[in-house]
């Protein structure tokens, strides 16, 4: 087999001690491939960096700063040898202390500064990790993402700038490539001028993605805590099966629709460069996991059902719209206004009904504010209904399988479903249920559909 170019990407959990980590390392080292190693903090990091970055008692900062400490070192001292990273590990956590006595209330700026500590300690450790446990210790060498990553200034959910990523590879990595093995942070990026930026939480999926996009890599994978992705969620459906493979169009419908597996931005990159991307268990790497590609082998009509929580379905009704124009136009521009992000739509001759989406970002923060309710109301009525549930089932030429609404509506014939979106996208249909019948639909359909 021709040695192939990967990007491995180990999340939080994989990086939790140092057992996990040695597990991870042994899946580095378990071919000979050419590697880009991505870690995340370790699991709970980014979450107390998180937390010093809001107004504290002095004792509270003083907790969470020993806790972050604590758990380094302790990782530090299980290495073979401790010593050869533990002086690393010490003048970081110095640093970070010094950091968050600065100032009292922090700016975006300061807040990714201290953030990037979480994968700066993960990464350091890892790399002696896998010194450790390589055959050829001198292969493996520590690379700062920020050297790479380059992206805007938006302090906290930066966008990434394509083509400096491209050529600072060119620059940084390329010429190195041949000697091995890399090991450096997701999350964690920098302005071109060398301020640190980070991609927004969960964000090294999105990383790693960007690193095998500017090196052409062959594959790239994510180790994370789960073994695959499912056809459903396995929580609601027990005998939900993992998926062996699915097309980047259907994972893409995935993710947009509820099933968390991968930071939605990951496939981008993938997509533009067609890199296979592999999802599998850091925990149990022999365990099969799920290949995204472009074209699978197999194309089932339905492969995996996802639902999504808390939707908002907005209707509004106008008289104006009967055989006039520029309605449409008008509502929408009052939502983009206001940056409300739209997920389905349906009209009819007189309605529209919209679905939205929640603020994951602050939860019981409501994106529809009454500032923008009685926006519209000014020019139609509006109805809000809450607490329903967007159900997708996703696959391949759902909009052109004869009889397929049929079976799929008649099994939910007790159902109230409020809403029908099929048609737009080849690979799902999808509806809007009540909030408390979201799980028995689920499960109705994944026993009359895949199992
Ligand atoms: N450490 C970051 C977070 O917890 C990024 C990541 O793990 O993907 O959000
Ligand atoms: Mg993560």
């Amino acid at each position: 087999m021709p040695e192939l170019i990967k990007v491995a990407k180990f999340g939080g959990t994989s990086m939790a001690d140092a057992a996990a980590m040695r597990r991870c390392a042994a899946i580095v080292n378990s071919d000979q491939d050419k590697k880009i190693v991505v870690v995340s903090a370790t699991s709970g990091t980014t979450n107390l960096l998180t937390r010093l970055c809001t107004p504290l008692v002095s004792s509270d900062r003083v907790r969470l700063l020993s806790e972050i400490s604590e758990k380094h070192l302790n990782i530090c001292n299980e290495l073979k040898s401790p010593q050869s990273v533990r002086p690393d590990i010490e003048k970081l956590l110095e640093e970070l202390k010094w950091r968050v006595h600065e100032t009292k209330s922090v700016t975006l700026q300061q807040k990714d500064e201290i953030l990037s500590f979480g994968e700066l300690l993960s990464s350091r450790i890892f790399t002696q990790i896998l010194k450790e446990s390589s055959s050829e210790a001198s292969r493996v060498s520590w690379l700062d993402a920020r050297d790479v990553i380059i992206t805007d200034h938006a302090h906290t959910q930066a966008e990434p700038d394509i083509e400096l990523i491209e050529k600072r590879a060119e620059e940084k990595l390329t010429p190195r490539f041949p000697e091995g093995r890399f090991v450096t942070q997701g999350f964690i990026a920098s302005t071109e001028n060398g301020v640190t930026t980070t991609l927004g939480r969960g964000g090294s999926d999105y990383s790693a993605a960007l690193f095998a996009e500017a090196i052409n890599a062959d594959v790239l994978e994510i180790w994370t805590d789960v073994t695959a992705v499912y056809t459903t969620d396995p929580r609601i459906v027990l005998d939900a099966r993992p998926i062996t493979e699915i097309s980047f169009d259907e994972a893409a419908e995935l993710s947009v629709f509820g099933a968390k597996v991968l930071h939605p931005a990951t496939m981008v990159p993938a997509i533009r460069k067609n890199i296979r991307v592999y999802v599998g268990s850091s925990i149990h790497p022999e365990k099969p996991g799920t290949w995204i590609m472009k074209d699978t082998r197999s194309k089932p009509v339905i492969r995996a059902i996802s639902l999504r929580r808390s939707q908002t379905l907005v209707t509004v009704h106008s008289l104006d719209m009967l055989h006039r124009h520029g309605f449409l136009a008008k509502l929408f521009e009052v939502l983009s206004r206001n940056k409300i992000s739209v997920d389905l739509v349906t009209t009819s001759e007189v309605s529209v009904s919209l679905t939205l989406d929640t603020d994951i970002n602050s939860p019981g923060k409501d994106a529809l504010t009454d500032d923008v309710l009685s926006e519209l109301k000014s020019f139609c009525k509006v109805e809000v209904e809450k607490n329903l549930s967007l159900i997708a089932l996703v696959g391949n030429n759902l909009h052109a399988t004869a009889g397929l609404s049929g079976p799929v509506f008649g099994a939910l014939q007790n159902v109230n479903i409020r809403l029908i979106c099929h048609g737009a996208s080849s690979h799902n249909l999808c509806f809007l249920v009540e909030g408390e019948s979201a799980e028995t639909v689920v499960r109705i359909l994944h026993k009359q559909f895949i199992k």
